[in-house]
């Protein structure tokens, strides 16, 4: 079977080497670079974490589980660069009413669910953590020892060099001008390069509804990007590194942290997204970055001042109803989709999925409540489901 991907973000590229593992012939079309999309500008956290309702929380748990297994298999015989999976855990703490009646309700669901949570003293994160600056209105910190975070730029560049050791070719700069249905599928590049395959998957991130436009399909309609204030804008900011201090993901009521394999952290606040503006630029020396750099301060106890060497005002890429979207699109069996947020998450299961359905014939039945025949109806419905930010940062 030849199969054609178009998309080198998380997605894409877990697709392409899941694809060729099974014994696809796959060509991956990436109009930049494998990575250039919001890939390249995640937070990255592996998580199930405030993952609602049921069943996506279970795909996302399940997505941990098969990132685990993907980063054994692929370690095998890999150098120590392949590695993208770091399994720290994460803390939690809130000094916040509001934060705090949340995290009662998650534990509450967290214990119901089977998700490991395990609530420590004080005293007794910080003899783990020695960093965290913990002050009086912090009752207890709670432990999820299963998360961890994800290099994306690893699970493209480990994932590509597995499926072209497979055989699969990666074009960088092949920008998909549109998609034919002929007798499979025929891709057009905007270069003028023809491309034949039985089947094409869309893993185009953020511009999946303008792919699918591409080929005469109008079911998935995603979430904006494009002005400040929308849940699709995520202000993330990276700090120098230094030698390490911080072993694992901090959630606390103004600030969430990110350590960097590197010595680096990503520091992100969610209220203090609103103030991104796609079409902007934010200097380090102005006031957001002050303010996250006086967060940093509130939560962490280190031993050289932090300094944050740039900002970056990434795009989350949303179905416009804020879940999943994954299956086949149009008439027949010939163009794919797969379109989410929590995409650094959900690859690699995601791709294990595709392969189900578009190799093997297999439908998935984790996946009906995220098809993209959902949409049908969508624009007629008084008050259509919107996207919010669902689960992670
Ligand atoms: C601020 C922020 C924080 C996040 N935090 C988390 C988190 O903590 N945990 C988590 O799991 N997820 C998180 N996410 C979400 C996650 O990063 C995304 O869901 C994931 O990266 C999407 O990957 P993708 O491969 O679908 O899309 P992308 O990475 O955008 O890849 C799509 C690719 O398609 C290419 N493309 C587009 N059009 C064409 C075309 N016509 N022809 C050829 N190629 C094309 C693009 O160039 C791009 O490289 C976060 C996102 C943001 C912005």
């Amino acid at each position: 079977m030849k199969v054609i991907v178009v998309g080198a973000g998380v997605v894409g590229s877990a697709t392409a080497y899941a694809l060729s593992r099974a014994g696809a012939r796959v060509t991956v079309c990436e109009a930049q670079y494998p990575g250039a999309g919001t890939s390249g500008e995640s937070y990255a956290w592996v998580n199930a974490n405030r993952k609602e309702p049921r069943e996506y929380f279970e795909l996302n748990l399940e997505g941990m589980r098969a990132h685990g297994r993907w980063q054994r298999d692929l370690a095998d015989g890999a150098n120590a660069l392949g590695q993208w999976l770091w399994g720290t855990g994460h803390f939690e703490w809130s000094t916040d009413p509001t934060h705090s009646a949340h995290l009662d309700a998650k534990l509450e669901r967290m214990s119901d669910w089977g998700y490991p949570a395990q609530v420590l003293e004080p005293r007794a994160a910080m003899a783990i953590e020695p960093a965290l600056r913990l002050d009086s209105r912090v009752d207890r910190v709670v432990s999820y020892p299963q998360e961890g975070f994800c290099v994306p730029e690893m699970l493209i560049s480990s994932t590509l060099q597995a499926a072209r050791a497979l055989g699969a070719e990666v074009l960088a700069g092949a920008d998909v001008r549109s998609i034919e249905h002929r007798d499979g599928a025929r891709v057009h590049l905007t270069d003028g390069t023809v491309l034949d395959a039985d089947v094409v998957v869309a893993c185009a991130g953020r511009w999946t509804q303008k792919v699918l436009a591409s080929a005469g399909v109008d079911e998935v309609p995603m979430a904006p990007t494009d002005s400040k204030g929308l849940p699709t804008i995520g202000l993330l900011a990276y700090t120098r590194p230094r030698p390490p201090r911080l072993g694992r993901l901090l959630t606390t009521s103004r600030l969430n942290v990110r350590p960097q394999p590197h010595g680096g952290m990503i520091l992100h606040a969610l209220d203090l997204d609103r103030v991104a503006d796609p079409a902007g630029d934010l200097g380090t020396d102005g006031p957001v970055a002050a303010e996250l750099l006086d967060r940093v301060e509130e939560v962490l106890n280190l031993d050289s001042p932090v300094e944050i060497e740039r900002l970056h005002i990434g795009r989350r890429s949303i179905p416009a109803d804020g879940k999943t979207v994954s299956g086949f699109v149009g008439d027949g069996t010939w163009l794919y989709t797969i379109a989410t947020h929590s995409g650094v998450t959900l690859a690699p299961l995601l791709a294990d999925y595709a392969v189900q359905e578009i190799v093997h014939g297999n439908l998935v039945h984790q996946l009906a409540p995220f098809r993209p025949g959902r949409f049908a109806n969508y624009n007629q419905q008084p008050e259509p489901p919107r996207a919010t930010v669902p689960g992670d940062q």
